[in-house]
């Protein structure tokens, strides 16, 4: 149970600091006790566990975290809020609150300093919706320990993390999403739990990483190279996409090589052929 995700805690935290929530940090605050208990028992965190979380804003989501995990390392990027939440969290001796930017922070570093002792490492986090994408794609992309990913993001973007070949919402976020993980919807959130209430819904997804990858390309810094280049332009044709990134004469050879159209877009294509496309870049391009 926690003190501080419900309207009265929320209110009275930040009108006694002189405080009023900050879009340019996408600061909507939880106030839902529901929500945050299944949030957390989606995860499956146990006091074995080390959880992440990002934006421990004031502190509703990492209180109930704290109760259930063995440590739980959060950021806060706002430093008006850090001594807030630490006031919060201050009957607590397994949480570590650090005012960092998840997106500068070098976060294998961190958890061997921190959270070493453990064996599972999950991130449970109600996102700031503004970073969702470059925050999961750094996370992912960093190869970590970290096994679990349970995270609050905006529908929309959900629906993209969850997107199949063929579909509007399948994007290069997908692609990474599925090439590291299997990601399930766990539950879909009404706007109207959080202050202030964002404009969109949002989702909290889970995302499992693989211990053994089903599918695995010779080299990720090109196979992750490739995907931002080929979903850089929606409207644009996979070719056309793919030589503002490599030779054109090199493109030109390895769709033909590999009996790929060049008037395909790139959301017709599916894991197993970025793969491949990945691992043709790898084996001929000289770098
Ligand atoms: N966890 C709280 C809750 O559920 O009520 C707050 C969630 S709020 C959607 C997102 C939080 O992320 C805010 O507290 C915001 O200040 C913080 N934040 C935004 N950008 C950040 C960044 N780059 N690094 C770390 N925290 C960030």
């Amino acid at each position: 149970m926690s003190r501080i995700g419900n309207v009265n805690f929320v209110n009275k935290s930040l009108n006694q600091n002189n405080l009023t929530a900050k879009k340019k940090f996408g600061q909507n605050f939880l106030t839902d006790q529901n929500i945050l208990k299944q949030i957390v028992a989606a995860s499956r965190v146990t006091k074995e566990d080390a959880v992440i979380e990002i934006g421990g804003g004031l502190g509703a989501l990492t209180e109930v975290l704290a109760i259930n995990a063995g440590k739980v390392l959060t950021y806060e990027i706002d430093k008006d809020l850090v001594p807030i939440l630490k006031n919060n969290l201050q009957a607590f001796g397994n949480v570590i609150i650090l005012n960092e930017d998840i997106l500068k922070v070098d976060i294998a570093k961190d958890i061997e300093q921190y959270l070493n002792d453990f064996k599972n490492i999950y991130v449970v986090a109600n996102l700031p919706y503004y970073i969702t994408t470059p925050i999961i794609l750094k996370l992912l992309e960093a190869d970590t320990r970290i096994s679990r990913y349970v995270v609050m993001m905006q529908l929309e973007v959900a629906d993209r993390i969850c997107g199949k070949p063929k579909t509007k919402d399948y994007n290069a976020l997908s692609v990474v999403v599925a090439y590291r993980a299997k990601a399930t919807k766990v539950l879909k959130v009404p706007r109207t739990v959080f202050i202030p209430a964002p404009n969109v819904d949002s989702a909290v997804v889970c995302l499992d990483v693989y211990q053994e990858m089903p599918i695995k390309a010779l080299n990720d810094e090109d196979f992750y190279k490739l995907l931002r280049i080929s979903f850089m332009q929606r409207r644009k044709t996979f070719y056309n996409n793919l030589i503002l990134g490599y030779d054109k004469e090199f493109v030109k050879k390895m769709l033909e090589d590999l009996r790929i159209k060049p008037s395909i877009r790139a959301e017709a294509l599916e894991l197993k052929d970025f793969v491949l496309l990945s691992d043709y870049i790898t084996q001929n391009l000289a770098i």
